[in-house]
């Protein structure tokens, strides 16, 4: 069987340019381009480097990134004075809290604190009700952007059987509830699941979202499966996700290649629901 790879650099390159040509028109009728505020918190190299991509993609899709670097000793004082002064700032339309944070802040009372209809990554509690109740919301964008992928290749997911594996409360969950919010028939797999192979040899697509390289092998599932692969690590220099990839050649239908899958359709999902939370804050001015 060929395999055949899912790429996701040229579709997210089309959405970005979708993005940009939607809000070249609703500008006008604004008055102004919507703005994106990022908060970057300490030095860690790959969080600066995911900024980077994301203020680029602004950049391509006509949205003014307002950078926000703090230092690592930040208190939660200073970064919840911040989000309050972004929430009411009329030229900022979404806010990103770049995550991991240092372990000395809380994460999720950080969270909480920006504005639902500003948070275009999706993880307030908020539009994480909505999402579980199935309702329209600003969704995550990794497992947003997996479903674009999906969607894009022809590959339903009705009454399918699918594993996620990987089980945190930004990507395996709120994908987990976006597929069976489409009916697929959902396992979800972590770290205490007992033994992995069972659950992902039953599965006609297996979602891999743990940052262990080359955890998903052949032997551990169906022939013909989709892999649709989240993970990123580095293993000797180089960037892996969590499928063995050249070991599943010949054997899955289809994966997702690391890089150039599902991380570029992450940045075209923040540029999307940049755009959404413009045009809802538009209509209701
Ligand atoms: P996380 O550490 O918060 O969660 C990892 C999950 O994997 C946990 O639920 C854990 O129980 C599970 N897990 C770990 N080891 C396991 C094992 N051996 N067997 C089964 N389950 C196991 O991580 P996260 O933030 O959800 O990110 C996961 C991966 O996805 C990372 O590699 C991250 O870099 C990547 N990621 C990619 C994108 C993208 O745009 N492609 C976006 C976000 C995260």
């Amino acid at each position: 069987m060929k395999t055949k790879v899912l790429w996701g650099k040229d579709l997210a390159q089309e959405v970005i340019q979708r993005v940009a040509s939607q809000i070249k028109v609703l500008k006008t009728t604004v008055g102004r381009m919507p703005g994106l505020a990022v908060v970057l918190v300490g030095n860690d190299p790959p969080s600066q480097i995911y900024v980077s991509h994301k203020t680029r993609a602004c950049e391509r899709a006509g949205i003014r990134s307002l950078g926000h670097h703090l230092s690592s000793h930040t208190t939660m004082e200073e970064i919840l004075y911040l989000i309050q002064r972004l929430n009411t700032q009329e030229e900022v339309d979404g806010i990103l809290v770049q995550l991991p944070l240092p372990p000395h802040l809380n994460q999720s009372k950080i969270l909480g604190s920006i504005d639902p209809n500003k948070d275009v990554d999706g993880f307030h509690p908020y539009n994480m009700g909505k999402l579980s109740l199935g309702e329209e919301s600003i969704a995550p964008c990794t497992p947003k952007g997996v479903m674009a992928l999906l969607d894009y290749y022809g590959i339903p997911v009705e009454g399918r059987e699918v594993v996620v594996v990987g089980a945190s409360n930004i990507v395996g969950k709120p994908l987990a509830l976006m597929l069976v919010n489409r009916m697929a028939t959902v396992t979800i797999c972590h770290i205490m699941t007992k033994d992995l192979a069972i659950h992902t040899q039953r599965a006609e697509i297996v979602f891999t979202a743990t940052g262990v390289p080359h955890l998903v092998k052949r032997d551990m599932v169906r022939e013909g499966a989709i892999i649709v692969d989240i993970g990123i690590s580095r293993k000797q220099g180089k960037i892996v996700g969590d499928a063995d990839f050249q070991g599943l050649q010949g054997w899955a239908r289809a994966i997702t290649p690391v890089p150039g899958g599902v991380g570029p359709m992450t940045v075209a999902m923040l540029m999307e629901n940049t755009l959404q939370a413009f045009r809802m804050r538009a209509r209701t001015r």
